[in-house]
């Protein structure tokens, strides 16, 4: 799509495909090139390779036209995290859900110890709650769903409650991506997005991506990257670009999937508890065993991968609290599903011979 052309009026499954991509010109490639670069040639805007890359910056463009607002990649989604995390002041106070990732509640922790910051943390279903910590913080933190409670927050009500405190919100989108959710356009300041899974979205790389609608954010956050260095690489920034180009066609099947498996997993006499926000392509079950018939289901299929993280074309899934940091107060025997892209009739049916498996006898 050439530069200049008035993007905004594309639907997002044009922008996935078109975005980012040189001009329509003789022998121009259809697809951005990997530009393996650690420094230019002086005089122009890129100098370095920490300060840009011409990979980057188109996965960025997609990103950032899907998002509504300007993207920085990152070279994980907890670099994001961090990075925005460092731009509230010293003992700030930081709302944030209980259940959100696990690995930004550890963050939250990190930097509380060491007298960073406060963390209040909170059940992020419960607005009137919300609302009332937003009073003096600096920065409200949301994911929604959350991983791997799936409770969905009000994004606009806490975001123009937490704006009238004077505070910054930032909302981690990754397991909604921009197709199902766009908190840029409530108002919210930040969107983060661990691109290590539904943008990347083949489970074979690390990246994530920071974006906003602020330019005076986007060049602060932009200072950050380039002081910090927690840039991506050229390899993966190019296989997230091209990840994203079907991103609507996987987000689409992943959410039929999870809706039928849903559906259907609530009628077994084995799950105790569904949890499906009804759109996405995560569920929880809570199996009525617990923990150890979590664990078993998790070992007896042949289809789904007993794995960490989300997100990818394969079906995954793990028992949550397998991890020793995962909150106390998800069920021991909740087990999260990353629903693929496959034939729902082949995931079914590899989940019921092993579910039949706990319920049989
Ligand atoms: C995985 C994940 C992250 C962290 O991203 P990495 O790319 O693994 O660093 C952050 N938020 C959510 C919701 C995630 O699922």
């Amino acid at each position: 799509m050439p530069a200049d052309s008035p993007s905004n009026a594309l639907k997002p499954s044009t922008v996935a495909v078109t975005a980012g991509r040189p001009p329509h010109e003789p022998d121009a490639p259809l697809n951005t090139p990997i530009t393996m670069a650690a420094t230019y040639v002086a005089g122009g805007d890129l100098e370095y390779g920490r300060y840009g890359n011409p990979t980057w910056t188109a996965v960025e463009d997609v990103i950032g036209q899907l998002e509504g607002g300007r993207c920085l990649a990152f070279s994980s989604g907890l670099a994001g995290v961090a990075t925005v995390l460092d731009l509230v002041g010293r003992d700030a106070k930081v709302v944030a859900p209980r259940h959100a990732y696990n690995g930004t509640v550890m963050q939250l922790a990190d930097l509380e110890s060491r007298g960073r910051l406060r963390a209040e943390l909170v059940d992020i279903t419960d607005t009137e709650a919300v609302v009332r910590a937003c009073d003096d913080a600096a920065l409200v933190w949301l994911e929604s769903p959350t991983n791997p409670a799936l409770e969905i927050a009000d994004i606009a009500t806490i975001t123009a409650a937490a704006h009238e405190a004077g505070a910054y919100v930032v909302v981690d989108n990754t397991f909604a991506t921009p197709l199902l959710q766009t908190p840029l356009a409530d108002g919210v300041d930040v969107v983060v997005h661990s691109a290590t899974k539904y943008l990347g979205g083949h489970s074979d790389l690390l990246m994530g991506a920071v974006v906003t609608s602020d330019e005076e954010l986007y060049a602060v956050l932009k200072g950050r990257r380039d002081l910090l260095g927690a840039v991506p690489g050229t390899l993966e920034a190019w296989l997230t670009l091209r990840g994203l180009r079907t991103l609507h066609l996987r987000v689409e099947r992943a959410q039929q999937n999870a809706m039928e498996l849903a559906r259907r997993l609530a009628e077994h006499p084995a799950i105790g508890e569904v949890r499906y926000p009804g759109f996405g392509g995560i569920l929880a079950v809570v199996l009525a065993g617990g923990a150890m018939a979590a664990d078993l289901l998790t070992r007896k299929t042949r289809l789904w991968v007993h794995a960490t993280s989300l997100g990818g074309v394969e079906s995954t899934f793990e028992r949550r609290r397998r991890w020793k940091t995962e909150a106390a107060t998800i069920p021991d025997g909740l087990v999260r599903m990353s629903v693929g892209i496959e034939d729902v009739d082949d995931l079914w049916d590899d989940l019921v011979r092993a579910l039949d498996t706990l319920t049989a006898g």
